[in-house]
């Protein structure tokens, strides 16, 4: 994330099978290598001419964006957030446990949820929610009160002022090869994939920092 100008692509720290049967490898291969990469590939290419965006990650980038002329600025806001979306999405795939969930994370899902099954129903259910290509995050205020928030397309949680700690992809891309239609089957195995304890260190960063 913490990557400037020009943005290249990073290989992932795991295999691209190691999701099976969850999440396949030509699906991960696809998503990855290209779809990630023509993100790249754009945002460079849209930024190419902005000196001052150089020396920017992603985040301040996004933030920046309202200070470019108008023409270029939806170019560089959808590319940057494909580039973030899908750099926190690969970041958080790890086979895991609902167990491996530990505080502060626990605690304050528990706090603004109910409970850790009530928080994975909810989520589950607003991913199913979102019309059309897009994400569900959740994601943190600055006092660290989480929530769940649609996007559309490559927006991010920065836009509205919150900070993401884990999002799934909804677009069609992550899932059709294998899922086709049936995007509350991918759902399903996404819950078995996400990286507990990396989305539990992504929020105790954050806090600290508040
Ligand atoms: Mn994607």
């Amino acid at each position: 994330m913490e990557q400037h100008y020009p943005f290249v692509l990073d290989k992932l720290e795991y295999d691209y099978s190691d999701l099976e049967p969850y999440i396949d490898t030509e699906t991960m291969i696809i998503h990855h290598n290209k779809h990630l990469k023509t993100y790249i590939d754009n945002l460079n290419k849209s930024l190419s001419n902005y000196k001052k965006f150089h020396d920017f990650n992603l985040i301040n980038i996004i933030k920046m964006a309202k200070y470019l002329p108008f023409e270029v600025q939806t170019k560089v806001l959808n590319n940057a957030g494909g580039v973030y979306n899908h750099l926190l999405y690969f970041d958080i795939l790890k086979k895991s446990k609902i167990t491996d969930i530990k505080p502060p994370l626990k605690h304050a899902l528990i706090r603004d949820f109910n409970s850790i099954d009530n928080f994975i129903q909810k989520f589950k259910t607003q991913a199913l929610d979102v019309f059309g290509s897009g994400y569900t995050f959740l994601v943190s205020d600055r006092f660290g009160k989480l929530k769940l928030i649609n996007m559309k397309n490559q927006d991010t949680p920065f836009s509205v002022g919150l900070y993401p700690i884990l999002l799934i992809d909804v677009w069609e891309h992550a899932y059709y090869l294998k899922h086709k239609n049936l995007r509350k089957d991918y759902i399903e195995d996404f819950m078995n994939v996400i990286d507990w304890e990396k989305v539990t260190k992504i929020y105790k960063d954050y806090i600290n920092i508040c």
